[in-house]
């Protein structure tokens, strides 16, 4: 999963930045209002986390022309303190939800994952395909009880396939979603990842769709 981080705090965005990274996330960090607005416009994102107070664009403001520009990715706005009318402006302009500052990393990152988890229509933390279950939370894999290791790279690439389960995802989409920007992309590693996964977890897990990408269904669909 990728995630933009939008924060002028050059120590609270470089934290967040390399805990969620840690936490097996694709982060981009963005420290001005139009920079960030740039990148929300124009890279393809799971989640924003978004400070509202900003240099050059504010953050109510870039979220509002987010929102016009039909940009649906779910947002989640830090406010400076716990005042509500930024909490209420934040909600107006399109936010999915809002933590003020100071926070705890935690809740910031069990509110991602929520946020990410609904927006891709999962309600449940804990997603399965037959006898695969993902943990969201532990980020800890298991193939019919037994705990099984994958990379980290491996992780994101079946996590997001998992998060939408049932679809073909195209090798582009993938590339987008589970490398930052700064990441050297190459399609063919795509291809390699998949080979893991299924000798990890069994072939069938993951169908190649030819000509479109790849996609993951419960067997017995
Ligand atoms: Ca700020």
């Amino acid at each position: 999963m990728r995630v933009l981080i939008v924060e002028d705090e050059p120590t609270l965005g470089q934290q967040l930045k390399s805990t969620l990274e840690s936490n097996g996330y694709a982060i981009d960090l963005s420290t001005d209002g139009e920079d960030g607005h740039f990148m929300g416009a124009t890279e393809e994102y799971d989640a924003v986390i978004l400070d509202l107070g900003l240099p050059e664009i504010d953050g109510l403001t870039v979220l509002d022309r987010w929102r016009k520009e039909d940009r649906n990715f779910p947002v989640l706005v830090l406010t400076a303190r716990d005042s509500w009318s930024d909490k209420v402006a934040g909600l107006d302009a399109g936010a999915d939800d809002y933590l003020a500052k100071p926070f705890q990393t935690e809740e910031l990152i069990a509110r991602l994952r929520a946020l990410i988890r609904r927006a891709s229509g999962n309600a449940s933390s804990e997603l399965t395909a037959g006898d695969v279950r993902l943990d969201t939370r532990s980020g800890k894999v298991t193939l019919g009880g037994s705990p099984v290791k994958l990379t980290a790279q491996e992780y994101k690439l079946l996590s997001y396939l998992m998060h939408h389960k049932g679809k073909v995802v195209s090798r582009t989409e993938l590339i987008e979603h589970i490398y930052d920007q700064d990441f050297d992309r190459d399609s063919n590693t795509i291809e390699v990842f998949v080979t893991r996964i299924r000798k990890k977890l069994g072939a069938e897990v993951i169908s190649t769709v030819r000509g479109l990408g790849y996609s993951l269904e419960d067997p017995d669909s």
